[in-house]
């Protein structure tokens, strides 16, 4: 018999809820992980007192009250509200695409003026936009494409805007007021502890193995396990059978500045130039509201995909879905395998997506109503029980 009911691949934001979820339902779960620490991407370690997003800025907002509730049993959050600017050509400008990014450029000062500024600038198409860059034109015009768009999209995703589907810029809002916050979420921060020791706290009391690759031994934990819940590339779990998906990734150069108090006075700068190799530099103290005489930057270069390279985003494109749709649905004959997160699910998930995806799975998988009721406040173990779902 198996000694555990899931075998979790990943111990990111998805493994670690569902390990979480599934643990206080009763279920033995063991979570294996290939690097030396918990967290996955949004995994941050203190340099020189400051708290460094090793895998890129991270910045949790939520519209999910469920998901701000539940977050916050594991950590308090700061009032860090993201308000990132934009350096193209020697200029600053206000970002996301607001009132006072507007007013920068053509003087306008109030939402009407800027409406009527907009309408003058809009390319009207008579038909639907048919890609990202189509889409940008239509909303705000040729002038705000080439300065905010064209040479960030072109560095990010190493590709033409004019291949790629709107929906990459429609997460960053346009907006006719004042208001520069990234988001549009009510809820924002950052966790004080750090992601790293949230996710820690998620993992209490579950057995974790670090430094553990499942592909080392893969039968063997397969065989550990009722259901293998997998967080990873799924190409790489089939052993890219149908081909291999495509991810963006980027190389983070890091630097401590000993003399430097603050370096750029703000947590994030976009660079949208297209001469200019990266896209943006951070300045991870700001995240924290941290004081010292001392700062660490990190510049993102993009570079292009290798699969033996850190994969950050799926490349949605239509051959990279259709090939993510095959291996899917081998994963559906595979019948113990659970897929999740930004990887196995090929989609451009936020970490509150993540996290709302995992306690579905986990809900899926044994409801909470089908529950006995509570022995002193813990949940009676389940084992006996077969989960909603058939084990086969
Ligand atoms: N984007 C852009 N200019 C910017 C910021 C974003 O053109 O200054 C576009 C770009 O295509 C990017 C997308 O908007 O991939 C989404 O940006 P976001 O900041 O959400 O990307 P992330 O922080 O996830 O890398």
């Amino acid at each position: 018999m198996e000694k555990y009911d899931y075998v979790i691949v990943g111990a990111g934001l998805f493994g670690a809820v569902f390990a979480r979820q599934m643990t206080d339902r009763g279920f033995r779960c063991l979570v294996l992980e290939r690097r030396t620490h918990v967290g996955g991407n949004c995994h941050t370690e203190t340099r020189e007192g400051i708290r460094v997003h090793v895998y890129g800025p991270h910045i949790f907002h939520t519209d999910r009250e469920e998901v701000w509730a539940y977050v916050r049993r594991f950590c308090t959050f700061n009032h860090f509200v993201n308000r990132p600017k934009v350096f193209y050509r020697g200029k600053i400008f206000s970002f996301p695409i607001n009132l006072m990014t507007l007013y920068q450029l053509w003087g306008v000062s109030t939402p009407r003026e800027a409406e009527e500024a907009l309408a003058r600038k809009r390319v009207h198409l008579d038909r639907e936009p048919a890609n990202l860059e189509e889409w940008v034109l239509s909303q705000v015009g040729r002038e705000i494409y080439e300065i905010f768009i064209r040479g960030y999209t072109e560095k990010q995703w190493m590709r033409s805007p004019r291949e790629l589907p709107a929906s990459i810029v429609q997460r960053v809002p346009i907006r006719l007021n004042f208001d520069d916050n990234y988001y549009s979420h009510p809820y924002q921060g950052i966790p004080v502890n750090g992601y790293t020791d949230m996710v820690r706290k998620m993992l209490e009391g579950i057995e974790v193995r670090l430094n553990t690759d499942f592909f080392d031994a893969r039968d063997y934990w397969l065989k550990q396990g009722r259901k293998v819940v997998y967080t990873g590339r799924i190409d790489e779990f089939f052993d890219f059978r149908l081909g291999e998906l495509a991810y963006r990734t980027l190389d983070f150069r890091t630097r401590f500045l000993p003399d430097v108090p603050d370096y750029q006075g703000n947590a994030v700068i976009n660079y949208t130039d297209r001469e200019i190799p990266f896209t943006r530099v951070i300045e991870h103290k700001h995240f924290d509201f941290r004081k010292a005489p001392h700062t660490i930057v990190t510049e993102e270069y993009p570079v292009a995909w290798r699969k033996d390279l850190i994969p950050y985003y799926p490349v949605n494109d239509r051959r990279n879905n259709e090939i993510y749709r095959r291996y899917r649905e081998m994963a559906r004959k595979h019948g113990r395998l659970i897929l999740g997160g930004r990887l196995a699910e090929f989609r451009y998930y936020d970490m509150d997506q993540v996290i709302h995806a995992a306690l579905k799975a986990a809900e899926k998988e044994a409801p909470v109503e089908r529950m006995p009721i509570p022995v002193r406040g813990r949940a009676q173990p389940l084992r006996k029980r077969r989960a909603h779902g058939a084990w086969k």
